[in-house]
């Protein structure tokens, strides 16, 4: 069931703003999007987002979109009992940024027990006891950690000035203390920038005192914010591996196909290619054409990459996609 394609009890069309999806996630199978920050908002503007650039750079904690939207959709949206395998706090931005997060949770967990919940987040506010607090209660935290060394972290994930790696890599830790679900960290890996001896020597330290129960390798599958940012090959995230063995180490990056997830659309991937074979197209243009969120689009952008179906081209409005 697409969430723009649900009815309302009037019977007219509803177009979900904060909902996307679900989404077939490689980490998490067929995933309900919640979007809390509009697009785009967030405390660090990595060269590899695919989201594209931040345009609101801030560590400021807000209610960017409304919390009762976001539950009138959620309400609405999980009446129809849909099967997920998990709601997931994602989108175009750093959902802790939005101070409401606490108070969406709590309703999923009162009203809809049967849902696993998730959160996707850079990391950057679990340095704040009051953050870790208000998120403890999801099943499922997915935290980033692009770099230990703070320069490294900063040519990596160009972080608003007053963020430090080390203040984060404690917010890791610490929350790990109250948290009762499970931690999959992801590392972004960047080659020749946090793939090197010393910086692998870093990561395997902070990682025996984080303790996630998984620690997932990924690299860029389609142009990130800057052009000369390359893919990590699946030999060197193998050396990676290697190097933080004995630590529970799994190379997530695309080389797996998603069309096996159930919450793959046939239907969105020939609206994508159908739209891309008239001409090419940033993801930009094709969420507005198509009405689809951002992060989905990227999806299934990728699997047509990784099946050679789809190709792209940095041009100065942005990165176009077209069929081939
Ligand atoms: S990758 Fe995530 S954390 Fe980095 S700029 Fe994009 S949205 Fe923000």
């Amino acid at each position: 069931m697409k969430p723009e394609l649900q009815k309302s009890k009037f019977g007219e069309k509803v177009k979900y703003k904060h909902l996307f999806g679900p989404v077939p996630s490689r980490r998490l199978g067929m995933s309900l999007g919640v979007d809390l920050v509009p697009y785009k908002v967030c405390s660090l503007n990595c060269i590899y987002c695919e989201v594209g650039e931040t345009t609101i750079h801030t560590l400021e904690r807000k209610e960017y979109v409304s919390v009762s939207e976001v539950l009138d959709e959620l309400d609405h949206f999980l009446a129809g009992n849909p099967e997920l395998d998990y709601i997931t706090f994602s989108g175009a931005g750093e959902p802790t940024l939005n101070i409401g997060i606490e108070e969406i949770i709590s309703h999923i967990k009162e009203n809809y027990p049967q849902y696993k919940l998730a959160l996707l987040t850079n990391s950057t506010l679990l340095s704040d006891e009051k953050v870790r607090e208000e998120i403890k209660d999801i099943d499922l935290l997915l935290p980033s950690l692009d770099a230990v060394s703070d320069d490294v972290f900063r040519k990596i994930n160009n972080p608003v000035t007053s963020l430090k790696s080390q203040d984060i890599i404690d917010g890791l830790i610490e929350f790990k203390k109250i948290f009762k679900g499970e931690i999959w960290l992801e590392i972004f890996i960047v080659p020749g920038m946090n793939d090197t001896k010393e910086e692998l020597k870093l990561f395997k330290k902070v990682l025996k005192q984080i303790r996630p129960e998984r620690i997932q390798l990924n690299t860029l599958d389609r142009p990130g914010t800057k052009e000369w940012v390359v893919p990590s090959t699946r030999e060197n995230l193998k050396r990676i591996a290697k190097k933080l063995h004995p630590l529970p180490v799994e190379i997530i990056a695309k080389f797996k196909s998603r069309r096996g997830i159930a919450s793959y659309s046939d239907d969105v991937e020939s609206r994508i290619l159908e739209t891309i074979r008239r001409r090419p197209c940033t993801t930009q243009d094709l969420a507005d054409m198509l009405g689809l969120h951002l992060n989905e689009i990227n999806k299934y952008l990728s699997e047509l990459i990784l099946l050679k179906m789809v190709t792209s081209e940095v041009q100065e409005r942005g990165t176009f996609f077209r069929a081939l």
